[in-house]
């Protein structure tokens, strides 16, 4: 929980990289628009890809 809302931690979203093709909390949620990305926390794909790494597969680095 954020201030105000609910927030999504940027440093353990991946934008779902390495699990699916599109950001999968944006595709289920049932009210469009509402999941958007934050202007201020934007990372490309190689970032994505290696958080994905950090996050998933640290023990085997
Ligand atoms: S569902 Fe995917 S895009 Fe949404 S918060 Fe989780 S990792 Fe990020």
């Amino acid at each position: 929980m954020g201030d105000s809302i609910y927030e999504i931690n940027t440093d353990r979203c991946t934008e779902c990289i390495g699990h699916y093709e599109t950001p999968t909390c944006q595709k289920v949620c049932p009210i469009p628009n509402t999941i958007i990305k934050d202007p201020a926390h934007t990372e490309n794909e190689e970032q994505l890809w290696d958080k994905f790494v950090q996050l998933h597969h640290a023990d085997k680095l």
